[in-house]
């Protein structure tokens, strides 16, 4: 049995990590921020065997306070602000809970590593951003870092500072995450957005979905696989970084079909508009990741096809 601490627990993320810790029979220490306590209402995560700790990621005193008392075998630091397009609104918070934020979490593991003679082992959760506009597709974790958004600057600081801290020793991981969705996604993300209405004009309740750029390509995978390669990844005998992808992507129109098709409109293109304020000021054109690494060393693979993603989230929006 581990003792672990996830930091973001009440996030898509971190909610499937910890529920899936505790059904391993895990003692699971999630940090949450007041604002975030799970609702009572069932429809998140299930938490009720965890300890939840509340505080905010960018309290370092508090965070590293917690990290003493608990005295975790593993740390997931989900925690941040998730969303590219709000990390152009804002660009500070954004650094300072996804970036420097890192540095807290890893000092503190390492400090608690060297009292006790024996590595707490670390994943932070990266993100494919931190490879920007890439030149080379697929990306592997030999991907230069060259982010060109807030967000993506804010994790390569954080990624940069694992490999300081594997350097000084620590079992410090970096999971470099291509976007991964679930029924949980908030509809901030083009996904979630895109099933929501989709579901909501289904029903006559919504006549049309305002996106962004439709070409915009992704390598969209399941939430919950991506959880599970961290966990492989933590519990790997030497720490590395890991490309965590499909390795296939699809444009925002694939996906707007898809999701259409599955809430039985055949017809999307008639229902959707673009509108320029949902075109980010720069925006990756195509991200793919080379998840070869995770597959041969982990022994990790997706379970779920881009249309069974795509029809658990539909399926959710028709059935609320
Ligand atoms: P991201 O890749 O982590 O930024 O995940 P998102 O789901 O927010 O965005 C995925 C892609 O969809 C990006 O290329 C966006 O520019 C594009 N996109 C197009 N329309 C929209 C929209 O209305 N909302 C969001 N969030 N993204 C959109």
């Amino acid at each position: 049995m581990a003792k672990v601490f996830i930091t973001g627990v009440s996030g898509q993320d971190g909610g499937y990590l910890a529920e899936q810790l505790l059904a391993a029979g895990d003692e699971v220490h999630g940090l949450v921020r007041e604002q975030d306590r799970p609702t009572p209402d069932g429809s998140g995560p299930q938490l009720d065997a965890a300890h939840l700790h509340v505080a905010d990621l960018t309290d370092g005193a508090a965070v590293t306070g917690l990290i003493n008392e608990i005295d975790p075998d593993e740390i997931y630091n989900l925690a941040g602000m998730s969303s590219v397009a709000r990390s152009w609104a804002e660009p500070v918070a954004t650094g300072l809970v996804s970036g420097l934020a890192a540095a807290t979490v890893l000092q503190a593991a390492w400090e608690l590593s060297e009292r006790r003679g024996r590595s707490v082992r670390v994943v932070q959760a990266a993100s494919a951003e931190i490879f920007g506009n890439p030149a080379v597709s697929p990306q592997d974790e030999s991907a230069p870092i060259a982010p060109v958004t807030p967000y993506g600057a804010a994790k390569a600081y954080a990624h940069h500072m694992v490999h300081v801290y594997r350097g000084r020793g620590l079992h410090a991981v970096s999971a470099i995450l291509y976007n991964h969705e679930s029924p949980r996604r908030p509809a901030t993300f083009v996904t979630r957005k895109i099933t929501r209405t989709a579901a909501l004009i289904a029903r006559g309740e919504a006549d049309e979905l305002v996106l962004g750029n439709l070409d915009a390509r992704r390598d969209w995978g399941w939430a919950p696989d991506y959880v599970d390669a961290m966990v492989r990844a933590a519990r790997a005998e030497t720490p590395d970084d890991y490309v965590v992808a499909t390795g296939v992507s699809r444009s925002v129109s694939e996906f707007v079909a898809a999701a259409f098709d599955r809430a039985g409109i055949q017809d999307w293109a008639k229902y959707v508009r673009v509108d320029p304020a949902f075109v980010r000021p720069v925006d990756a054109v195509d991200m793919v990741g080379d998840a070869s690494r995770a597959r041969n060393r982990l022994g990790w693979s997706p379970t779920k096809s881009f249309p069974e993603i795509v029809a658990a989230m539909v399926d959710t929006d028709l059935s609320n």
